[in-house]
């Protein structure tokens, strides 16, 4: 396999505006005569969708859901970022694209991360034009608050709901396409496969959720817009509906996979309070601009928060990074907690969580202040833990929450497959080894409104198209492979369901492929891993029919599909012998229990080839070079 990463040359400032002058058109007229699908209606698909219909192109839609506004976007809190400077705190275009590359830890491509930067301010005026209400401030103007690994006021939020409001502005614009006729939507349509022609993304194979019909559909060009795979783990603040399967069976089909193992852990989650648990609870990021994060000073310390006096408390974050304090970046906040709860000074009933306190700015701004910031998320806190946080600290714990890794895409956001694109968390993105916060948004809404309308364009414009209808040997070779799998999982009729086999791969990812990982636990996982496998294939029990409504079935697949992921995670985790980001490997740290990156032998994205299930993957790299911000240790201190 080749990376060829398309990366424009010339100034960093200048190569985007220089590429999508060289980007070959497709004539206006045109432009109706290609046809492309958009798998998934979150931010990514939905703004993807609807620019593409609004140029004039034959869009067809696909989603799991009923309706694009159930897409897990709409479970964003915290905000997007954008260099606006409206704060005159010193933000810029080139210190975004700054802090995002030192946030991901040197671990991403520099050309994408500027024109990510370069393109966030037309985002935020595309949503305003599209009536989003972003939080102003008393003279009108747009409110911005604080992110972690960010010294500046960029991110603008809709207080504690700003994905739902993004999501409800793209799929306005999405429905005015519907309206028009340039967009068609099929919903409740699971993708199960992409089908190729000759190389080229020609179509996909879906199931009808509700009938259990399998059908196939053609176009030139093939978007998957699915969204990441947290919920690999199980547990986390993902929508439970979230999933790897469209991407999984692309990787199959030949698209190379991204980092797999670069896994982002949010400092700030509900505690896990039982085994029944079926999710985790994400309290936003945003907190941290208000909340300060202590623990004890005194080890196994039970008494309640209130109690325990100022001096005997350890604000360890401000302690160890006086320069960003409560706001360092997720992956280092995260292990941080995990440390002071590994070493005893945990609170809560498990002893696994610290607290974020509201406290001093409560008394600072006032109660009515904080409820207007954050309200939605107190009440949230309130009814899950039954404690009212304008009272008592919150009580968090780390989740995993992001998947930086996804499929390998080029500068122009296409896939090792022709034709096959990919955007937003779907993709292996721009966020390196850890993702900074409210640059998801950012960076779903920059791919789907801002590049790949033009970059398809060029593709569209410049690959050849053989005829391909549905009714083609290709289409009905890849139908018939689906529908052998859905029989295959129907008539199995084991004693486990698919939900006993997922919540044991999510044990063993947590416990070995988590938050800490070393040579030992990965070995041990890869190992757990295919006897799991084996035994979902021989004791799977899935009731009801193929031909019907049956999420037993539908669970079924997805975890199929992570049960093969999860060992490639594995493999990347235990190839990468350093520590960087979200990738922590236990061997690799510093002194003070740092990250150390190995700069020398892993400054590559590690794009995995499948090579057939329970084989090694094959590694293929591509080097990563950092003309302008020099990799150097990240420090927050
Ligand atoms: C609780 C929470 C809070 C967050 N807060 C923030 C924040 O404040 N700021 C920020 O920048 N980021 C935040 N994030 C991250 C951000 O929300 C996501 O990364 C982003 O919304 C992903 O958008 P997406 O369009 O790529 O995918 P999604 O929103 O996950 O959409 C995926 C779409 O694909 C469809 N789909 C998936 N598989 C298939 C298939 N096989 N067939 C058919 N359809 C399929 C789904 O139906 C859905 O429509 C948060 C994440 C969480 C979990």
């Amino acid at each position: 396999m080749t990376l060829e990463s398309k990366t424009p040359g010339g100034p960093i400032e200048k190569k985007w505006q220089t590429h999508r002058f060289n980007l070959k058109l497709v004539n206006p007229a045109n432009k109706r005569k290609y046809t492309v699908i958009v798998v998934g209606t979150g931010l990514a698909g939905a703004s993807a969708a609807a620019s593409l219909g609004e140029l004039g192109y034959n869009v067809l839609t696909f989603s799991y859901h009923e309706s694009p506004r159930r897409a897990h976007s709409i479970a964003a809190q915290g905000g997007i970022n954008a260099p606006k400077n409206y704060a005159n705190d010193g933000d810029s275009v080139y210190r975004l694209f700054y802090d995002t590359v030192k946030g991901g830890d040197y671990r991403a491509r520099e050309a994408n991360v500027y024109r990510l930067a370069e393109v966030s301010g037309s985002i935020i005026d595309q949503c305003v034009a599209q009536g989003v209400p972003f939080a102003r401030d008393y003279s009108g103007y747009l409110d911005n608050r604080s992110f972690g690994g960010a010294q500046v006021s960029r991110t603008f939020y809709a207080r504690g709901q700003t994905g739902q409001q993004l999501l409800l502005g793209a799929y306005s614009a999405l429905s005015r396409q519907i309206q028009a006729g340039t967009v068609k939507f099929f919903q409740r349509r699971e993708m199960l496969d992409v089908v190729l022609v000759d190389g080229q993304a020609r179509g996909i194979v879906v199931r009808d959720l509700v009938t259990g019909a399998i059908e196939t559909y053609a176009a030139n060009g093939v978007v998957l817009a699915t969204g990441g795979y947290g919920n690999l783990f199980y547990l986390s603040t993902m929508a439970k509906a979230s999933n790897a399967t469209a991407i999984w069976r692309a990787h199959k089909k030949g698209a190379a996979f991204g980092n797999p193992c670069f896994t982002q852990i949010h400092p700030t989650c509900i505690p896990q309070s039982g085994e029944y648990q079926s999710k985790l609870t994400l309290m936003s990021e945003s907190l941290r601009n208000d909340g300060r994060i202590w623990v004890p000073k005194k080890k196994g310390d039970t008494r309640r928060p209130e109690s325990i006096p100022e001096e005997e408390r350890d604000y360890y974050l401000e302690r160890i990074y006086p320069s960003f304090g409560n706001l360092v970046p997720r992956d280092v906040a995260s292990r941080r907690a995990k440390e002071m709860c590994d070493n005893g000074f945990g609170v809560g009933p498990t002893g696994r969580a610290v607290y974020l306190d509201f406290a001093d700015a409560i008394n600072r701004l006032g109660k009515h202040v904080i409820e207007e910031r954050y309200g939605n998320l107190f009440d949230m806190y309130h009814e899950i833990s039954a404690e009212d946080p304008y009272k008592v600290p919150m009580r968090i714990y780390p989740a995993v929450h992001y998947t930086m890794g996804g499929l390998w895409v080029d500068y122009n956001l296409m896939s090792t497959i022709p034709g096959l694109f990919v955007v937003g968390e779907a993709n292996f993105s721009d966020h390196g080894a850890n993702r900074l916060g409210a640059s998801a948004l950012m960076q779903g809404l920059a791919d789907g409104y801002f590049i790949l309308p033009y970059t398809i364009g060029d593709y569209l414009a410049t690959a050849k198209f053989p005829p391909a209808k549905a009714e083609d040997p290709s289409f009905k070779q890849a139908q018939g492979e689906v529908e052998a799998m859905v029989k295959k999982l129907i008539s199995i009729q084991g004693k486990r369901t698919a939900e006993e086999f997922y919540k044991e791969l999510g044990r063993i990812m947590w416990e070995y492929v988590g938050m800490g990982r070393n040579k030992e636990g990965l070995q041990k996982a890869l190992t757990m891993i295919p006897r799991l496998r084996e035994e979902f294939w021989q004791d799977l029990k899935v009731v009801g029919s193929a031909n019907d409504l049956n999420a037993e079935l539908e669970k079924a697949g997805r975890v199929a599909d992570f049960l093969e992921l999860g060992e490639l995670v594995a493999h990347d985790a235990l190839h990468r012998e350093e520590s960087c980001g979200g990738h922590f490997r236990e061997e690799h740290q510093t002194e003070e229990g740092e990250a150390k990156r190995n700069d020398k032998e892993f400054s590559y994205v590690a794009a995995w080839e499948f090579a057939g299930v329970g084989k090694h993957p094959i590694l293929n790299k591509e080097p990563l070079t950092f003309e302008y911000v020099k990799p150097s240790e990240r420090s927050y201190k």
